[in-house]
């Protein structure tokens, strides 16, 4: 089978480990920055076999992945659309789905949600890394009119060539998932440094950052991450997060009801649970 000429937008972390695993597996690639210096980069570090700082050069790709920030993936697919031919497959790699696959399949017809669930702290051409996606899951979020052979095409490079594990749903579905497991803790983590730096006695707070150890160190790690990542993921996932936010609430005053009145058999009984169920959330994690 002669392999699809794919295209990708954004030659950043997730953009450009794209391309090194489809280069890799002999996929022709065309690569799009914004800058000149990554473009010449990306051909050097084998991203791509072409790239240009022009969309057009996209016209002759038959399968393309925008990999811009959330904010910019409409207007990235909005540019490419004089470029596109009718059998042309994009889709996105976005973190939140609900609104972009609304607005790109309204674009164009052969549009598929996507978002793979790996990645790093870090961003850029220079983070990229040749298997990222290995084991990981991948969502994609067709909608009901979505083509099924622009589908299965899809699948097939996201489960062979990028070696992920490819999971459909809908973007509703898809977004109230990422809440509760990513975006929730984002916020949960935020709160509880947010607390800790209000409401401690500051001779205390001098005290307890000299105290604080792996345990404080995992709870903080997603809270004390990029500000602009945690507006967007609640700007952009806002019903879905508000939604595990007043639950989560809700389990809180629970839990504070029942050490007030020291109830620690039901408490027992939660961290129990917590406990025995953890695993459940962890099977996916290679690494
Ligand atoms: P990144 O490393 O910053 O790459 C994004 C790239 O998009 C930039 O390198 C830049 O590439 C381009 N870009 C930036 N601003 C732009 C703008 N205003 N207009 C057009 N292009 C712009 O970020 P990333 O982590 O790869 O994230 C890209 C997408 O992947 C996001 O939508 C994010 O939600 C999604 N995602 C991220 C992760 C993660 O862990 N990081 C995981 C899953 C999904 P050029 O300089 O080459 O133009």
């Amino acid at each position: 089978m002669t392999k699809k000429t794919i295209g990708i937008v954004g030659l950043g972390l997730i953009g450009a480990s794209i391309g090194l695993d489809l280069c890799k597996k002999g996929y022709p690639v065309l690569g799009v920055s914004r800058n000149p210096q990554t473009c010449a980069q990306a051909i050097i570090k084998g991203v791509c076999q072409q790239a240009s700082t022009e969309v057009v050069l996209l016209q002759e790709a038959e399968v393309i992945f925008l990999c811009t920030p959330i904010a910019t993936i409409v207007p990235s697919l909005e540019s490419l659309l004089p470029w596109l031919s009718t059998q042309t497959i994009v889709t996105d790699v976005g973190s939140v789905k609900t609104t972009i696959v609304e607005k790109c399949s309204a674009l164009w017809t052969n549009f598929v949600g996507g978002h793979p669930m790996a990645g790093t702290a870090n961003h850029g051409i220079d983070a990229a890394q040749e298997n990222l996606f290995q084991a990981a899951p991948y969502v994609l979020t067709p909608l009901a009119s979505t083509p099924c052979w622009a589908v299965e095409c899809l699948k097939q490079i996201i489960n062979e060539e990028l070696e992920s594990k490819v999971y459909l749903t809908t973007p509703e579905t898809h977004d109230q998932a990422v809440a509760w497991i990513s975006h929730l803790p984002v916020i949960v983590s935020a709160g509880l440094l947010s607390a800790v730096l209000t409401k401690a006695e500051p001779n205390i707070l001098v005290l307890a950052k000299q105290l604080a150890s792996s345990g404080f160190r995992d709870t903080s790690r997603v809270g004390g991450g990029n500000p602009e990542l945690g507006v967007m993921m609640a700007s952009y996932n806002r019903s879905a997060l508000l939604s595990s936010l007043v639950n989560y609430r809700q389990v809180l005053d629970k839990i504070i009801d029942l050490i007030e009145a020291e109830d620690w058999q039901t408490l027992q009984d939660i961290l129990t649970l917590t406990q025995q169920t953890r695993p459940e959330f962890l099977l996916n994690l290679t690494r």
